[in-house]
C-alpha cells in the first residue's frame, strides 16, 4: 500500500516533546515555542515570525493586523484551500476570486490587475505547491494601489523567490504545519511578520488581545485587554514535535526533492506523448518538493486513473472544488474576470503519493502504474 501521504516524522521529536513534557510547562509560547519562532526568522529572514495553532489562524491573524472590515474586497485566487478565504470572510469582507496561471496554477497578476477596484484591502497570493507566484509583478500591483500582499504561503515553508523566502514577501506572510505539509506539529502554522510596525500588535492579537508579551518582557506592571484577538499560540508539546522537523528542514527537504525529481524525470515521456501534463517551476522559484502533480486530459480519465492505482494499493487525489463555485463561495465572494483555467484545470489535477519517508521503489511502483494505465 502507497499512501497519499505519511506525515514527517524525525526521532528528535520524540526526545523533544518529552523535554517538554518533563519541564510540566506545556502551555504556549516556552522555549520549545521560542526555538520554533527563531527557525521560522532564520527560515524567513523577518524580523518576526510566531508559532500559530493553524495555517488557518495564521490568515485569521492577517486579516485582523491589516483591518479588514464590513464591504472591504480581498483579492484571490478561487483555486486555494477555504482558509485562504475564510479568514477575510470571518471579518465581513467581499472575496474576488480570480483566475490562475495555467502555468503554475497560481494567481495571474493580470487578472488582480483587472479586479482591483476602490474597495480593494488586501491581494492574497496563494504559493500552490510550493511554487511561488509571480511576487514582482503582485508588488507592483500593490504598490501602484497602496494595498497591502498577504502571501498564503501554507504549502510553501522553505521555498525561494529570486532568492527571497516564500513568507518574507509581502505584510504577513501565514505558514502551516499541518501533518500534511512538510514540516508537521499535527495542526500548527505561523505568521510572519515582515513590517515592523505589526509585531506588536500581532503579539497582542495572538494572546487573546492582552498585552501579555510586553508583561512577561518587563515592559508593562500588569496585562490587560487592550485589543481584538484570540488564543492564536499552540501547545509548547506540539512546538517541541516541530522543532525538530525545523531543525531538519533541509534534509526533510532534500529528501522530497528526491522523490519529486523522481517523478519529474520518470513521467517526461508521457508529457512527450501528450498523454500528461508533468508540474512546472518558473525559473525564478526554487521550490520545496511539496507536491508532485499531474494533468490529465479529462476529469472522466483522471477518475479513471485514480480507480486504477486504487487497484494496485496506491491513493492519489485531487483537491480544490473551486471556492467561488462551492455554497459558501457563492454567499461570500464573486469570481472576477473569466474563469479560463481554474474549473477546467482543477478537474484535471491528480496529486501523486509524496513524503518525507517514500522511498525510491514506492516512487517507481506510482511511475510504472501511471504507465500501465496507459498502456492498458
Ligand atoms: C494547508 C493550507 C491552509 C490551512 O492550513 P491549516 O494549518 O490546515 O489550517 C491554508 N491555505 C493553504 C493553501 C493550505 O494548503
Amino acid at each position: 500500500m502507497i499512501p497519499f501521504n505519511i506525515p514527517p516524522y524525525v526521532t528528535e521529536s520524540s526526545d523533544y516533546t518529552n523535554q517538554a513534557i518533563a519541564s510540566r510547562k506545556i502551555c504556549g509560547d516556552g522555549s520549545f515555542t521560542k526555538r520554533c519562532n527563531q527557525e521560522l526568522e532564520n527560515i524567513t529572514g523577518a524580523p518576526k515570525a510566531l508559532l500559530t495553532t493553524s495555517g488557518t489562524a495564521a490568515l485569521e491573524m492577517a486579516a485582523i493586523l491589516l483591518n479588514i472590515k464590513e464591504g472591504d474586497e480581498v483579492i484571490m485566487p478561487s483555486f486555494t484551500f477555504v482558509s485562504t478565504s475564510n479568514a477575510f470572510v470571518l471579518r465581513g469582507a467581499k472575496i474576488i476570486f480570480v483566475d490562475v496561471d495555467p502555468k503554475t496554477m497560481n494567481i495571474d497578476p493580470a487578472c488582480v490587475r483587472a479586479a482591483i477596484t476602490e474597495k480593494t484591502r488586501a491581494i492574497v497570493p496563494v504559493h500552490y505547491a510550493g511554487v511561488c507566484c509571480d511576487m514582482d509583478e503582485l508588488q507592483a500591483i500593490a504598490d501602484t494601489h497602496g494595498i497591502p500582499l498577504v502571501e498564503d504561503a501554507a504549502q510553501a515553508v522553505t521555498s525561494l523567490y529570486k532568492g527571497r523566502p516564500a513568507g518574507s514577501m509581502s505584510s504577513v506572510g501565514c505558514f502551516s504545519f499541518h501533518e500534511t505539509k512538510n514540516f508537521s506539529m499535527g495542526e500548527g502554522g505561523a505568521v510572519i511578520l515582515n513590517d515592523e510596525a505589526m509585531i506588536e500588535r500581532g503579539e497582542i492579537i495572538r494572546e487573546k488581545g492582552t498585552n501579555r508579551t510586553r508583561f512577561y518582557r518587563g515592559l508593562v506592571d500588569k496585562y490587560t485587554w487592550v485589543d481584538i484577538g484570540s488564543s492564536f499560540l499552540p501547545s509548547e508539546l506540539n512546538a517541541a514535535y516541530l522543532l525538530a522537523q525545523l531543525e531538519q528542514n533541509v534534509q526533510i527537504t532534500e529528501k522530497r526533492m528526491a522523490r519529486w525529481d523522481q517523478y519529474h524525470e520518470g513521467l517526461a515521456e508521457l508529457e512527450r506523448n501528450g498523454l500528461i501534463g508533468r508540474m512546472f517551476v518558473p525559473s525564478y522559484c526554487v521550490h520545496n518538493a511539496h507536491m508532485y502533480y499531474i494533468k490529465l486530459r479529462s476529469l472522466s480519465e483522471r477518475s479513471d486513473l485514480i480507480a486504477y492505482l486504487r487497484q494496485r494499493q496506491i491513493n492519489a487525489v485531487f483537491h480544490y472544488v473551486p471556492l467561488h463555485s462551492a455554497q459558501a463561495g457563492l454567499k461570500f465572494g464573486t469570481f472576477v474576470g473569466e474563469d479560463r483555467y481554474t474549473t477546467e484545470l482543477s478537474e484535471r489535477i491528480l496529486r501523486l503519493p509524496l513524503y518525507y519517508e517514500m522511498t525510491q521503489s514506492d516512487c517507481s511502483q506510482v511511475i510504472e502504474a501511471i504507465y500501465g494505465f496507459f498502456a492498458r
